[in-house]
């Protein structure tokens, strides 16, 4: 097991996984991208380390960059008046 390797926080991770799911979320698709890449490279013997650990820190970066993720879908959506239930109005006599 390894920790989460965004700053500050000491999430155990999976072998194979760079960070916490909730970090991962908050890197780009980009550097993500990087990521792996560099990683494959690395491992592949086709590119030295340094490359792989310029893409981790910017993920680090990224991951503890602008908002956190909102706990719930619905939390951001505007609220909208839930539609009424048209009662048919019946008129008694
Ligand atoms: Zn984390």
């Amino acid at each position: 097991m390894n920790e989460c390797f965004a700053p500050f926080c000491r999430v155990k991770v999976r072998n194979g996984l760079l960070m916490c799911p909730p970090h991962w979320r908050k890197v780009s698709r980009f550097t993500r991208a990087l990521v792996y890449r560099t990683y494959r490279d690395m491992v592949a013997g086709r590119q030295s380390s340094a490359d792989y650990r310029m893409a981790r820190n910017r993920a680090a970066f990224e991951a503890v960059q602008g908002e956190p993720d909102p706990p719930m879908p619905e939390s951001g959506a505007t609220k909208l008046s839930p539609p009424k239930a048209e009662s048919p109005e019946r008129h008694r006599c």
